[in-house]
Order: structure tokens, then sequence, then C-alpha cells
């Protein structure tokens, strides 16, 4: 049951606006991909200064097709982290490959560049980053490590739309083949569901475009025709085999009022995590996850660190009591190699210790721009009171 001041750990920030052009959208002729497709599409590629960018139906498919685009198939080797949701490396199973796991940095819950070195091998084809909490991995380092071995990168920034590396976006594709967003509700901005692949590469975007609707093309260029069928305005081809990957005109309306607002979105998360750190940081209790000298996170997440042999409570204990208070925290991630469905690939709990024991700690605290800083300070003064 849900409360008038109940906390969730991340939610979506609608307004008048975001109502109004979902309402637009409903009056004009097109429901599915249209024009506010592709005027989306646009603004992403200006947000983030990559040359292309394709909108599909969730954060998983833009995985998904991007492994495609890549050619990942049986025997292929993908890394990835093990502090991640299961899609990051569900999307190389998908293809056939197998995904390997390389641990994190436990100050920053990154994938950490030099333990990646040494999980390269003949079959790895690939690695995703994934850009935990909304801070960016340090791809200047990934990818000189990818091109020592040949290998592509995708960043999955799933978490890090409006986030800065070394001066420029992520998803500009400046140290990746290419980068995926997801617009979930609990994301910085939402479609609804809905994601995005942005890369500079023209071969992998007219692949995308392709294997977004089922591997069909209606250009007359590229037509094969290999029965000389009489060719007319209703000829088409399947070329190879793609899925029904759309984003609707309705989400992408959505998405196109949300992404206005992504600055002021922005800086209000940078603010609550401000004010988080510097509560939580001098307290022996707690630890807060270091941000770069690098780059500029557009935070996620908060992932407090909370020493449970410290306090006399279990996480459990912690959750029940933070909740009858109207918190709802959530934990970021149970590592994936721990999954009952992976434990067929030949994983066991200690493989990626820095994760397993970040997994022990962590609880993510409520962050979404609605939070004012009264809210924040209450929710800092409950959690205070009951992490004993
Ligand atoms: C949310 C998320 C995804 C998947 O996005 P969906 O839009 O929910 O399919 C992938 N990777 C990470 C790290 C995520 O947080």
């Amino acid at each position: 049951m849900i409360r008038k001041k109940d906390y969730q750990y991340g939610k979506q920030t609608i307004d008048k606006e975001d109502i109004i052009s979902v309402n637009e959208v409903l009056k004009s002729p097109f429901l599915t991909q249209g024009p506010n497709v592709a005027e989306f599409e646009k603004t992403i590629c200006q947000c983030t200064k990559a040359r292309y960018a394709i909108a599909v139906a969730n954060g998983t498919a833009a995985l998904h097709l991007s492994m495609m685009a890549l050619n990942i198939k049986a025997n292929d080797e993908v890394i990835t982290s093990p502090l991640t949701f299961v899609a990051s490396a569900n999307c190389v199973l998908y293809c056939g490959g197998k995904a390997i796991f390389s641990d994190i940095e436990a100050d920053s819950g990154l994938i950490d560049p030099e333990q990646l070195r040494g999980r390269i091998n003949k079959k790895t084809k690939a690695i995703i980053p994934v850009h935990y909490a909304g801070q960016s991995c340090d791809m200047d380092r990934i990818s000189k490590i990818a091109k020592d071995n040949n290998l592509f990168v995708i960043e999955d920034a799933a978490h890090a739309i409006g986030s800065e590396y070394k001066g420029v976006k992520v998803g500009s594709c400046r140290y990746s083949d290419m980068t995926i967003f997801s617009f979930h509700p609990v994301k910085t901005i939402t479609t609804g569901e809905g994601g995005v692949i942005t890369t500079n590469n023209p071969d992998y975007y007219k692949k995308l475009l392709l294997l977004r609707t089922h591997g069909i093309t209606k250009e007359k260029k590229d037509f094969k025709n290999p029965h000389g069928l009489e060719i007319g305005p209703w000829y088409y081809e399947m070329q190879s085999l793609g899925f029904n990957y759309r984003l609707t005109d309705i989400q992408a309306a959505l998405g196109l009022s949300q992404i206005k607002k992504l600055d002021k979105f922005v800086q209000k998360r940078r603010e609550i995590v401000e004010l988080y750190k510097r509560e939580f940081a001098n307290d022996p209790r707690f630890e807060v996850l270091i941000e770069k000298p690098y780059g500029v996170p557009a935070y996620h997440l908060f992932p407090l660190l909370i020493d449970f042999s410290q306090i006399k409570k279990t996480k459990a204990q912690l959750f029940s009591d933070l909740q009858e208070n109207g918190i709802h925290p959530q934990v970021h991630y149970i590592p994936v190699h721990l999954q009952p469905f992976y434990q067929q690939f030949d994983y066991h709990l200690g493989d990626y210790p820095k994760a397993e024991a970040f997994y022990q700690r962590t609880i993510s605290l409520p962050l979404y721009p609605s939070l004012s800083f009264a809210d924040i300070r209450s929710i800092i003064a409950i959690v205070k009171t009951y992490a004993v």
C-alpha cells in the first residue's frame, strides 16, 4: 500500500506538457513509427552528438540489436559487468554467444579495466561496459584495451543519459561502436517503455534499421528480387531475420517532451546526490561511491554502502524498518552470475568477490527530480535512525 509520503527508489516525472504531447499524437494519423520517432531520434543525435540514433521498443531490444549488428554468434564471448541488470548479459545469449563477466572496482561499482584485460581470449568479440548508477566507465582505457585486442565496444548507458565523460556526452560513441539507452520509467527520462541505440557507423545504422522491422526493406535500390517478381508499390523484401522492435509515435512524443527537461532533471539529481553524500560520507557506518575526476555523472541511482556487520541488523530487517517509514529502497544488483539461469554456465559464488561484496552492502535510496530537499533530509534522518 502506497501512502502519501512514500518514497520509491526511483520514478518518472510527468508534467502537463508531457500529457499534452501524448494527447496530440492520439489525434494524429500516426500511432506507431511516424514523425515523432524521427524527431526523437534527431533530438537524441543533437543531445549526444552521435551521427545516428535508432529508437527501439526498450533498452533490452537495443542491446539485442547491437549484438546482432556485430554479428555475435555461437562460441563468441562478450565481456560485461556482473553488477548490472540481467539484460546486459542476456543480449549475448540471445545471439547464442557466451556472457563473460569481469569484476568491478569496489569504490565505484564500475567494471575494472585492469581485470578486464585478463578476461580476454581468442573467442572474445566485444565488451559491454555498464555506466553503473549513471557514472561513465573509463572509456578511454576501455577503448584502448579493445583496440589492442581487436574487440568491439557497446556502452550500456541505460543509467547514463545526460552524463559526460571527458567533456563529451555519453552516447557520442567517441570511444565505442554503439551506445544503448533505456527509457523505462525509473530511468532519467522515460517513454513508458523504450530505448535507443546511437552510433557513428553508417553500416551499423543501416543494419539496425532493418533489424528493427523484421529485416524488411522497401528501398528499391537494395532489392535482390531473386525470382524476378514484378516490382510495384506493394513490394518489399525480407533480407535478414529481424524483429518488431519499433517504438511507437505515442512513446516518441513523450520522449521528445521529456528530453527537453533532461538538463533540469540531471541538475536536480546531482544536487540530491550531493546532499546525500555530504550527510553520509563522514559517518563510519556508511560509504558513498566515488565520483571520478574525468566526468560529470547524470545520476540514475544513489547506492549507499552499509557495513551490515557493523550494525546489528540484516539488510532485510533494515528494509522492513525503512518501508514502515515510507522509504522503499531497492538493491542494484544481485550479481548476474549468481542468477539460477546462469548456473548452467558454470558460474559460482565467489567468482567475482568485489561485485558480491558490493551486493551485500548496497541499498539504493530514493532519487528522482520531484523529491524536495526536505524530503531528502527526512530520508537521511530515517536511514541514520534505523541503520543501527
Ligand atoms: C534498465 C536497464 C536495461 C534494460 O532496459 P529496458 O528498457 O528495461 O529493457 C539494460 N541495462 C541496464 C543497466 C539497465 O538498468
